[in-house]
């Protein structure tokens, strides 16, 4: 274990480096704050590579179970002044653990539709604050992978990450091209239902046989015919007020336990 005082101590400059998603593209890693956030990861099986603390941290009871498994899988762990954490999290207000993991994605041909009775999958979901929201829920309800179809935002942001609040080590993600998942889904074996502000159908009567999987929009384009056209049904969630659409997190929010999460 070391003290980090210098903000251009190399470890620092590369955990400050991981808000860019060049970097993060390039080294497989992300940063995930708080010491909740860590312990999560390491009780899902992803010990820390860098695990950098406040000098309060030092004491917390759980921060030993932090360091033993960042050391155990020969990481670095380092006491961090205030203003390297806030650096660290571009916040004022820094969480005053933060830890450096390895991203983990699926492939779709390694997904056993079996495994659970309900998937989602994202068209270019764009905004990192839904698509972290939509993870947490995905967790929440149990769902077997969330699929990010065509050019998406990272769920391995800060921010994505952030608004999992943790989930980010427990679901399963893949990431697919448009052509990819075409042929992918043709072998699929229960409903695919997508999601359209110009559909008939209300999303409560549609047949969601297990395993099912929801097919959601991006926020401006919403689901192209492309897209809706591979859905065994496209369905619309009401809407009684004057809002054209629901927000996509809140949306894939009600189809998942629509569809059985
Ligand atoms: N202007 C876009 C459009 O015309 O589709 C709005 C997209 S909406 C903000 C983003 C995604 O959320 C949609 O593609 C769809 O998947 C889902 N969504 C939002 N409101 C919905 C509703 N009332 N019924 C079904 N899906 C909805």
């Amino acid at each position: 274990m070391s003290a980090i005082t210098s903000l251009s101590n190399a470890t620092v400059k590369a955990v400050r480096a991981l808000h860019m998603r060049k970097e993060r593209d390039e080294t497989g890693l992300f940063v995930a704050e708080g010491l909740k956030n860590v312990i999560e990861g390491i009780d899902t099986g992803h010990a820390p590579q860098i695990l950098l603390h406040g000098k309060d941290a030092a004491d917390h009871p759980m921060m030993r179970k932090a360091v033993a498994a960042t050391l155990g899988a020969r990481g670095q762990v380092a006491e961090v002044t205030q203003d390297i954490l806030a650096k660290v999290s571009r916040r004022d207000n820094p969480q005053a653990v933060v830890g450096v993991f390895r991203q983990a994605f699926a492939e779709l041909a390694d997904l056993d539709p079996k495994a659970a009775t309900v998937w989602v999958a994202l068209h270019r979901v764009r905004d990192p604050g839904n698509l972290g929201t939509i993870i947490r829920t995905a967790d929440a309800a149990g769902c077997g992978a969330v699929i990010l179809v065509g050019e998406c935002c990272d769920p391995y942001s800060v921010e994505a990450v952030r608004a999992t609040m943790g989930s980010i080590f427990a679901v399963s993600l893949v990431k697919a091209t448009e052509a990819e998942f075409t042929a992918w889904r043709t072998s699929w074996p229960g409903s695919v239902v997508g999601t359209l502000l110009s559909a008939t159908s209300d999303h409560r009567s549609a047949d969601y046989r297990a395993p099912a999987l929801v097919l959601m929009g991006n926020e401006q384009q919403g689901l192209t015919p492309d897209l809706a056209a591979l859905c065994d049904v496209n369905v619309k969630i009401p809407m009684r007020g004057r809002a054209d659409s629901l927000n996509l997190s809140v949306a894939t929010g009600i189809m998942i336990y629509a569809a059985g999460g």
